[in-house]
């Protein structure tokens, strides 16, 4: 089947917009080399039931095959619409280095 161009997901748009303006590596579209802090993503952006974060494996030969992490708007996945999963790094790669967004977690909220 041929993908043809189509009508993309418009409400990761302000959150790929915000991570290149807080200077983060996005080698290309819809992707970003950070890590998602989820109560600050969900502070400062208007996530719903259809615009989420997630993180996991897709296990092929072993359990832990192919992590893959980031930001998925469910409404445009189930329309058919593109651009519809901004992908970020898994845990699994994370170092030190690697930036957090929005932020760093906050230090000052106990628990979770
Ligand atoms: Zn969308």
């Amino acid at each position: 089947m041929r993908v043809t161009p189509g009508p993309e997901c418009p409400h990761l748009d302000p959150i790929e917009q915000a991570m290149l303006a807080a200077g983060i590596d996005m080698p290309r579209r819809r992707s970003a080399k950070c890590r998602i802090d989820k109560a600050g993503l969900s502070a400062r952006f208007a996530l719903g039931p259809s615009l989420f974060y997630r993180e996991g494996y897709m296990p092929e030969r072993h359990p832990l095959d192919n992590p893959h992490a980031g930001v998925i708007c469910w409404e445009c996945c189930q329309a058919g619409l593109a651009a519809y999963d901004l992908e970020t790094l898994h845990p699994d790669f994370w170092t030190e280095e690697t930036p957090w967004f929005p932020g760093p977690p906050d230090q000052r909220s106990p628990g979770k």
